[in-house]
């Protein structure tokens, strides 16, 4: 017998938790975190006490009460027991945090599979911030190809196109037949004959069932949605406007969409600019160089690529002021002052967090900013309003270029169309009922109930 169970992602983007048994044997697909994780009760710095453990959680019902799951330091202040895992793995598809962030709370001994390129960015997260800990746990990587047992069940990770590298979709043999997880997929981005080669595989494997993400399963889109390479031609104009007016350019876009990275390192080489990258940034570059397949540049090495450092108290830019890892890349620091005074030698990367630097960069009105994220959801949000009075404030032009790393809803039909199972549950969907529209095999899973096979 094999049963699905889902406990998070239900009726909302992201937090997945997919639980498949097998014969006894338990594995989960992803251990995310919602985006809008107990927002009814927590918000800003009123937050879970790190001290409770997960007691906070529970109180809301925030986190599944499943026994022999978490770490005994975890529960240690709730009235859950803690037993020996009752779990044989997780599995993740990437490294987005709505997919992996809640593995920190789990038993260290449950073993976790992901990409190579999921674990770096896992390491790279916890290096450079002082406050993300997954905790200890026991990692294997995979690679597109290998076929892993976990007791009855088999599982192929096969790599997918989305907006972060190292993203995959599953194909899992159980006893009851095959079940397809799509994790998360986009069918327009430069490597989209990955997503094609994992749908034709999950065709191929005539599945029982397919778990399908469903970002943009929406009744009518009201963002714009380019593809990466319109993304790069429109990157590429707003360069030249500028270059013709000898004016500087900041952006800002995720960090970890590397292909937005090299979208934006292509136009500033293309047309005569350098790359001005974060120190966190820089870092990130450096673990993923280690992953050959990325195929990035050394952020070390490489002269198109310099690191703009935020002035200390000293105001000296001296070694001793900045974190551990901040300091490797000191040699191609680029200042406030260097921005302001040659406008037209970068493109600078700048996250609305570190907005206060423009207060010692001052640059030139009618300097350009490109927000290369989505936009907000709604019109009254606070944070969009923020921006834009800074924007105002220092008369930056602004320009919003963005590919999303979901399938539109017509890709998202067709692909599911193409893979033909004979049960669908949607998922990462704020919109799962949507589905039944397309599909008569289409299911709106509840929490935590049990779906045999
Ligand atoms: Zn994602």
């Amino acid at each position: 017998m094999a049963y699905l169970q889902f406990f998070g992602g239900i009726g909302e983007i992201g937090g997945n938790k997919i639980l498949l048994e097998d014969e006894g044997v338990r594995v989960w697909f992803d251990f995310g975190k919602s985006f809008n994780m107990g927002s009814d009760y927590f918000t800003g710095w009123l937050r879970p006490r790190s001290q409770a453990g997960i007691g906070d959680y529970f109180e809301f019902d925030l986190l599944p009460r499943l026994r022999g799951l978490y770490a005994e330091d975890q529960i240690s202040c709730t009235p859950l027991r803690y037993e020996e895992p009752r779990f044989d793995a997780v599995f993740l598809s990437h490294a987005h945090f709505d997919h992996v962030e809640h593995i920190r709370f789990l038993d260290p001994s449950i073993p976790i599979w992901c990409g190579s390129g999921t674990k770096l960015f896992l390491e790279a997260a916890e290096e450079t911030s002082g406050f993300i800990n997954y905790g200890e746990h026991e990692y294997h990587t995979f690679r597109t190809g290998d076929r892993i047992s976990v007791g009855t069940l088999e599982v192929e990770p096969i790599h997918v196109d989305h907006s972060i590298p190292g993203a995959y979709g599953f194909i899992i043999h159980t006893t009851a037949g095959t079940v397809v997880y799509t994790g998360d997929i986009r069918a327009h981005g430069p490597m989209q004959e990955m997503t094609e080669g994992f749908l034709e595989a999950a065709r191929d494997a005539e599945p029982v069932a397919l778990i399908s993400e469903g970002t943009r399963m929406v009744a009518r889109e009201r963002r714009k949605n380019l593809s990466e390479a319109q993304v790069l031609k429109g990157v590429k104009r707003v360069i030249e406007e500028a270059n013709g007016e000898k004016k500087s350019i900041f952006y800002t876009h995720n960090r970890r969409n590397t292909d937005r990275f090299r979208t934006f390192y292509t136009a500033a080489e293309a047309l005569g600019r350098r790359i001005s990258v974060t120190p966190k940034t820089a870092h990130l570059l450096w673990k993923l160089i280690e992953d050959q397949h990325l195929d990035l540049p050394n952020p070390m090495t490489d002269d198109s690529i310099s690191v703009y450092y935020r002035r200390k108290k000293s105001g000296e830019y001296q070694e001793k002021d900045y974190y551990n890892w901040e300091r490797p890349f000191l040699d191609k620091a680029v200042t406030a002052e260097h921005v302001r005074s040659h406008p037209t030698d970068f493109i600078m990367d700048l996250d609305f967090n570190r907005f206060t630097e423009l207060i010692d960069i001052r640059p030139q009105p009618g300097s350009y900013f490109i927000y290369s994220m989505s936009e907000p959801f709604t019109e009254d949000d606070i944070e969009d309003q923020v921006m834009r009075n800074w924007l105002d404030h220092f008369g930056l032009r602004y320009h919003q270029l963005h590919a999303s790393g979901h399938m539109s809803r017509k890709e998202l039909v067709k692909a599911i169309e193409v893979v033909n199972p004979k049960r669908l549950f949607p998922v990462h969907t704020e919109n799962p009922q949507m589905f039944k529209r397309f599909f008569s095999c289409a299911e709106e899973p509840e929490k935590g109930k049990r779906y045999m096979l």
